[in-house]
This record gives C-alpha cells, structure tokens and sequence, in this order.
C-alpha cells in the first residue's frame, strides 16, 4: 500500500485483521472457508482437483498402484476423514471391504451415507455388467452391483466432474462461477484428448484380449477391445489351475496376443498363460497414481493407449 493511497489508519487497521481473520480460516480467492474434500481414490481426487482447482483442498486415501477393493486402514485415514467436509466414493460397493468402518469411526456426521457431504460418483455414469436378478456375493464376487472400474471411460470422467461441480457450488456457493468454468475448461481439454484417444484406439477396434480382473469393460466398451476371458475365475477370486487350463485352451482357440494385468496382481499366472500361448502381458495402469508419470486423469489413458496401441503392433494384433 502506497502512501500516495490516502488509506485512513482506521482502514488499514481493518484491512490487517480481515487479513488475519481469512488466513485463520484458510479462506480462498473469494473469502470463503475452503471447503476440505476427501476422496477414496486418486482418480476421483484427480476428477475433484480439476473442477475445485485451488480454492478447495483435496486429499485421497488409496493410492492408484493398490486394489482399491482391498485397502489397509490406518489412523491417519480416520483423521482425514474426520475433518472433511465432503466425501467423494466410487460407490458401486467398490469401497465396501474398508471404508464403512474408517467412515463410521470418522465421528463426522457430514459425510456420512446420505449426508450432504457424501457424494457416491457413480449415480451418474454408465456402469456396466449390472447384475439381473437377485444379487448375491456368490463365490466372493466383488462386483454385486455392477463394474465398479467406470472411471475408464473418459465420457464417465465427464460426467463425474459434472457431478463434482454441482456438489461443490452447492457447499462453496461463492465459487460457483469459478467452478463451472473449471469445468468447462475440462471438458474443453477432455474433448480435445478424446479425439486423440479414439484415433490411436481405432485400428485395435476388435482386437482379443483377456484381462486379470474385470477392471476394463469400461475402457474396452469405449475403444471396440473384445475382452474374452480373465486370469481370475471370478473377481475377487485368485487363478485356479483348471481355470488356467481352460483359459489357455480358448485363448490358443481364438488367438488372443495380449493380457492386461492390473499393478497390483501377482505376475505368476499371467506369465505362465503368456509363455504357453505366445501373448503378451500388459502391465496397465487402472488408476491415476498407479504410476509415477500418472499425476492426472489425463496422463492415465494417455498411458494406457500408448502400452496397449504400443503392444498391439508388437504381437500384429492389429
Ligand atoms: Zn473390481
């Protein structure tokens, strides 16, 4: 402040203490309280970031190189959720195996199943292989209530960060604008990438592949791969020697070059089928974070169709 500003010291008092009153409450641009957000995974934290950008905080609690069904609780999780203000799931019963117990000892009423702080990502988007008939966990299947690895299609990730923008200009209304022109500056880019995406994908449209668990109907959906078999009888369940047995035999029928292994799975069997029937294992990322250079939803396909674009041309699966 200048002294040519005839700024009266009574003013500039005020100035300093709304100053110091905004940096208590860790105010952003617009002088609000900064609404702390947490979301199970980093894809959703990836999602959140691109819509709220810096006027929010964001953390997640799996990391994209473990199984997000199968996530070790720690206290540091409770603390974070204790202190949210929203919580962003997958839904889909993805989460169902460790964060009801993290969510209830959380002690935080706002983001409880049905709070106004508890957005469930998936109520929105396209999710597949829905269960007809009466749904049951037969033989520990981890998908009761449909695929819940929807995030693998881009048109999905629009559609959550639609979702994300409503929930955030509700609970940060004087970033409302900030907010929805995030969001269209994503959709922007994300429109941009797709036609990137699907002009690399478009020679494997067709192409026969078998995946470890069913982490990639979504993605195989979107760009026409014909996914024929899994490593895993069931999802959840570990690879059995007849299902091995059974699964060479078809893949050797049908000529199938490639399999695609989450980060996170035992390379044993998947290698042993590659060796017997001449394929290729494809360790692909599922998630942003599953590895190092992932640090966006972007860079996640980006990754993923240059190793299976990649690798397809290796094995002339295309
Ligand atoms: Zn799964």
């Amino acid at each position: 402040m200048t002294r040519g500003m005839h700024v009266t010291p009574n003013f500039s008092r005020l100035l300093t203490a709304l100053t110091a009153a905004c940096c208590l409450l860790g105010a952003g641009p617009a002088g609000a309280t900064r609404l702390r957000v947490v979301a199970t995974t980093e894809d959703l934290a990836a999602l959140v970031r691109e819509v709220g950008g810096d006027v929010i905080d964001i953390e997640s609690i799996a990391r994209g190189y473990q199984d997000p069904h199968f996530v070790e609780p720690k206290p540091s999780f409770i603390l974070r959720l204790n202190r949210a203000d929203l919580l962003v799931v997958v839904g889909r019963d993805l989460e169902i195996g460790w964060l009801p117990p993290l969510i209830q000892q959380s002690r935080n009423g706002k983001i409880q199943p049905g709070a106004d702080g508890y957005l469930d990502a998936s109520l929105n988007v396209r999710v597949l292989e829905l269960p007809t008939g009466q749904v049951t966990r037969a033989m520990g299947d981890v998908h009761p209530l449909g695929n819940p690895h929807y995030w693998l299609d881009p048109e999905n990730g629009r559609q959550i960060a639609q979702s994300i923008q409503k929930k955030l200009s509700r609970m940060q209304p004087a970033d409302a604008g900030y907010f929805a022109g995030r969001l269209t500056d994503f959709e922007r880019r994300l429109t941009e990438a797709e036609k990137r995406w699907d002009a690399a994908m478009a020679p494997l449209k067709g192409v026969k592949v078998v995946t470890y668990h069913r982490s990639w109907p979504n993605f195989a959906d979107r760009y026409g791969l014909d996914v024929i078999g899994y490593v895993e009888p069931k999802p959840g369940i570990p690879p059995s020697p007849g299902h091995t047995l059974d699964l060479i035999a078809e893949m050797k029928r049908q000529q199938v070059k490639l399999i695609l292994v989450e980060p996170y799975f035992d390379l044993k069997t998947p290698n042993a089928v590659a060796r017997d029937t001449g394929a290729k294992v494809l360790v692909m990322a599922p998630s942003v974070g599953g590895e190092k250079e992932i640090t966006d939803y972007f860079k996640l396909f980006d990754y993923d169709v240059n190793l299976v674009v990649t690798a397809a041309k290796q094995v002339g699966a295309r």
